[in-house]
Parts: C-alpha cells; structure tokens; sequence
C-alpha cells in the first residue's frame, strides 16, 4: 500500500473525518438472507458467491477472481481491529506533532467527499465492507502516499496532492487504489504468506486455532510496511478504476494520474519503481481496461444531467 511513498516522513499537521460506511450501500448483491447468520462460514461463503454472481451478471464492469484462500488462516476480525490499533496510534502521534489536518480544511473536506462517493460501491467487491467502519483523514506530510488499512482505515498525505497537482478525478483514483487493496484483502493474504512461510503452515493453523495470534500480529504490526505484488497491484489498479467510475469520477484520470507520477517518478527515485510495474505499464493497462469502466462513468454523467433537468 505504501507504493504511493516517495520521501521519507517529515510529518507536520492535523484532524479526523469519521463518517459510516453502510449508510448508502449499493451495488453488490441484494442481501435477501439478512437473517442467517452471517458470522457463519457456509453463510460467508454464500454471500461471496452471490457477490460473484452479481459481478458476473454486469455487463460492464472490472471482473475479479475468488480472492487468495490462503488468507482465511489470518482471522479477519483480529487484522482489522490491529489495524485500527495502529491507525488510531499513528493519529494521535499526528495530533501531538500537530500534523493532523483539521476536518474544517478544504483539503480535507475534498478527500471526505470523494471517499463518501467511493464507498458505498465497496460491497460489490467485498460484502463484509459493509460493516467496516470507515475513516478518512489527511496528515501533513512531504510523502507522496496514501493508504487503506484493512477495515476501512484511509490516510492521505498533503505531499500527494502537492506533488501531483491532482485533479478530483486523479484523487479519486489513488482512493480507489487504495481501497481496493482493503476490500480484496491484500494484506491479510501477505501476512498469512508469510506465516505459511516463516512459521509453517501446521504451526500456524494451531496458532490461529487455540486463538493465540501473537505471531500473526508480529508481522501485522508492521502493516504499513507490506509490500504487495505485481498482481495485487494490477488489480488493485483496475477495482480501483472501476470504484471511481461508479462514484462518478472519469476513469481516464487513471492514465493521467500515472503520467504524472511517472514524471515524478524518474527524477526522483520513488520506491515504488523497484517494486512495482512501471507507471507506462500501469497507465496502458488502465487504458486497455478503459471499455469495461467508461460505461459506467458515462452512465453516472446521463443521471446527474437527467437529475439536473428536473
Ligand atoms: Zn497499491
């Protein structure tokens, strides 16, 4: 998640937008079996195949596989409450620096708006968003970085949008990035990968069986610091697209956007050009994937001139 990162921290200001993510829920599968019990597994595994196959039923739209299944082995519930934890402690340590930037800010309040515009699509990529409890804030900073933690927990940095100059639409992209790195669980995969590896699947499975997730923890204390794939990346790059349409945002902001950070990017020596495709790579992706998501930008743009008539 922390490609975005381009200096080192040099953190300076402040604030909180907090607002509920199920408020406005659309999109996804219309949950007609609200009753069963959802903390159930077979219940779990039902929704994530009506998702599917809501997914699949659009005509247009970004398509997406069944997500890693490794990742189950790290309880959900437990990441996403470490995660606050460390989202909660990384605003506090910004509010005693005074770099948290005040809701009032116009900055601020752009980023709250695009996040209220993006969010109720969650659900159409993961069900469970549905419950998350959603918070945006800006922190200032000369990083060029944002973040979703798993669980809904979104951070910007005010060097981002000063070094990128960036339209709503570019911002709404990095959002959508982000996101969809939460929603597809990127993390929670890594982390159990890397238990898989480091301590061994058997161990693991009794870790996490008997509830003890010391070691699961060790590493999902360093959230901020898993490196993701090519693959999580690409497709993090295209959900993200396709959020951003949905919520009204051109997706051809998704190859400006990498045209600037490629800009910014080569004389720079941004870390995520070692670690990631390449900016032209990224944008010729977006553009090949254009057809998918355009429809449904140009459909949000007919409904708000429909609205307008009125
Ligand atoms: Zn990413």
């Amino acid at each position: 998640m922390n490609y975005w990162k381009q200096t080192g921290i040099a953190l300076v200001t402040a604030s909180m937008l907090v607002f509920s993510a199920g408020c406005e829920t659309t999109g996804g599968a219309k949950d007609d079996s609200a009753s069963t019990q959802k903390s159930d597994k077979a219940s779990k595994k039902a929704a994530d195949k009506k998702a599917a196959e809501a997914r699949n039923q659009d005509a247009v739209g970004i398509e997406v596989g069944e997500m890693s299944s490794i990742r189950t082995m790290v309880p959900a519930e437990e990441l996403n409450a470490s995660a606050n934890q460390q989202y909660q402690a990384l605003l506090k340590e910004m509010k005693a620096k005074g770099a948290l930037v005040p809701a009032s800010n116009a900055q601020a309040k752009r980023l709250n708006t695009i996040a209220k515009r993006i969010i109720p699509f969650a659900t159409r990529f993961n069900p469970e968003a549905a419950k998350w409890k959603w918070e945006i804030n800006l922190i200032r900073s000369s990083e060029v970085n944002a973040f979703c933690m798993p669980g809904g927990k979104i951070a910007f940095y005010t060097g981002l949008n000063d070094a990128l100059k960036a339209t709503d639409a570019e911002l709404a992209m990095v959002m959508g990035h982000e996101i969809a790195h939460a929603l597809r669980e990127h993390s929670r995969a890594q982390i159990a990968k890397s238990q898989a590896t480091s301590v061994g699947a058997s161990l693991l499975g009794q870790v996490v069986g008997k509830g003890q997730y010391a070691k699961v923890f060790d590493i999902a204390n360093d959230l901020l610091n898993l490196k993701f794939s090519r693959d999580d990346e690409s497709e993090a790059d295209l959900v993200g697209l396709d959020l951003a349409a949905r919520a009204g945002y051109d997706p051809r902001a998704g190859i400006s956007l990498w045209n600037k950070m490629a800009a910014l990017g080569s004389g720079s020596q941004a870390p995520w050009f070692s670690t990631h495709p390449s900016s032209s790579t990224r944008a010729e992706e977006i553009e090949a994937n254009l057809p998918k998501v355009l429809p449904l930008y140009e459909a949000t743009q007919k409904k708000s001139a429909t609205t307008k008539k009125k």
